[in-house]
């Protein structure tokens, strides 16, 4: 019996999408499908904006065969870019269940609650939001 992770499954992971339509399948969602390197899969739009992964053709028939190169970089197929909204930079989120790798755009980029950049921000503690700059200034303070 093949081994599932089931707690891994439903975890949300996020990557970015870059100027050449591609974004990175997480490496413990590759893992979980066992998708390798070379592998083609499927992908379809969902009618919420939503980019579907998964490794057999959907019974629609829609998928769109596309290419998981190495690392886990996959180029969104241009079929599906006209349909997608999405833009350079998109953050987008990539959940799995089901057998279906479902990658959607979430939230913008937040800003700096500190100089307001948006560059290198993470969320320190839930709800604050600093670049990476301000929080090494912030983590200072907190030394000092
Ligand atoms: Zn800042």
């Amino acid at each position: 019996m093949k081994e599932r992770a089931e707690s891994k499954e439903n975890r949300l992971y996020v990557s970015v999408l870059t100027g050449g339509w591609r974004f990175t399948v997480p490496a413990e969602i590759r893992k979980v499908h066992g998708w390798g390197e070379g592998l083609n899969l499927f992908a379809s739009v969902s009618d919420d904006n939503s980019l579907l992964i998964g490794d057999v053709s959907p019974e629609s028939g829609e998928g769109v065969g596309c290419y998981l190169g190495s690392g886990g970089k996959m180029v969104v197929p241009r079929e599906l870019r006209q349909t997608l909204s999405w833009k350079k930079g998109q953050r987008l989120a990539i959940s799995s269940a089901n057998g279906i790798t479902c990658v959607t755009p979430c939230c913008p980029q937040k800003a700096c609650r500190s100089c307001g950049s948006v560059k290198g921000v993470t969320e320190v503690i839930p709800g604050l939001y600093l670049c990476s700059e301000c929080f090494r200034t912030y983590l200072a303070r907190l030394k000092a």
